[in-house]
């Protein structure tokens, strides 16, 4: 796998996907832009990665700060190849009850972050025709109980994405959706509701789940393909889940 002087920025770095996708990139020769809240959890991954990176301090949901970051990656590497538009949360509970500021922070960050970060980036992708890699979910396709808004952000970012693909793809930018099933990350640490807390620990335990790497991986080889090759999408779930 060869990206040697791409340029890419990952949102949401600081761990999970995110961080492992940082990471194979560097390794396959690509510079490097990390974004995310946590300053000190990008430090770390900098230090680790063996080719350059550039940390920015982001935060999704501020159009501000998704403009500012697309302008420290350009300002600093001359150019922006491609986009992996991977921070996210996940809040799963049911409708019924449900501590709707919570949704709010789902559609921030999940749907609206990605959609600004696409908005910031896209005249730089337009002139390198370069690339952005969506990362959705198994949750974007099927939705189920108690996942009702974080699905609605996945499908919603989804159908985004296919609009953009077809505005930009004759034009060179090639747009890749990545679907993963359960992966061993922080994010369902963040679920504030116990029972759901509880099921979701059930499920890590019962199967044997993806790891980070194994979607860095996908990310990696959709990034590898020759220029006239676009892999829409890569639906990837543990060989275990239903
Ligand atoms: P993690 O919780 O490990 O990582 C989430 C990342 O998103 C962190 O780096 C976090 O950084 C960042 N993030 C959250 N909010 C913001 C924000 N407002 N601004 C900038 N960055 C933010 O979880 P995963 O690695 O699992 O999640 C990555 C993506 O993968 C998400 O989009 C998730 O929906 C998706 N996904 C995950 C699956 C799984 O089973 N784990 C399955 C399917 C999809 P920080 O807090 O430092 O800002």
């Amino acid at each position: 796998m060869n990206l040697e002087g791409k340029i890419v920025l990952v949102t949401g770095a600081s761990s999970g996907i995110g961080q492992a996708t940082a990471l194979a990139l560097s390794q396959a020769g690509a510079k490097v832009a990390v974004g995310a809240r946590r300053a000190d959890r990008l430090k770390l991954l900098a230090e680790d990665a063996p080719g350059e990176i550039l940390t920015l301090d982001l935060d999704v949901t501020d159009q501000q700060s998704i403009q500012d970051a697309v302008a420290a990656t350009v300002g600093h590497f001359g150019r922006l190849d491609a986009l992996v538009n991977n921070a996210g949360i996940m809040l799963s509970g049911m409708i019924l009850g449900a501590d709707t500021t919570e949704w709010s922070r789902m559609v921030d960050t999940n749907l609206l972050g990605s959609m600004y970060a696409v908005h910031a980036a896209l005249p730089h992708l337009l002139e390198s025709k370069g690339t952005v890699v969506q990362v959705s979910s198994t949750s974007g396709r099927i939705a189920s109980a108690a996942g009702a808004a974080y699905s609605a952000t996945k499908f919603g970012i989804t159908g985004f994405i296919e609009s953009l693909r077809q505005e930009v793809t004759t034009q060179g930018v090639r747009v890749v959706v990545v679907e993963p099933g359960f992966v061993a990350t922080e994010l369902a640490g963040h679920i504030t509701d116990p029972a759901m807390q509880a099921m979701a620990k059930t499920m890590a335990d019962s199967i044997r789940t993806l790891q980070p790497d194994d979607i860095a991986a996908a990310v990696v080889y959709a990034l590898n393909q020759p220029d006239h090759v676009s892999v829409n999408e890569l639906l990837i779930r543990p060989t275990d889940q239903l």
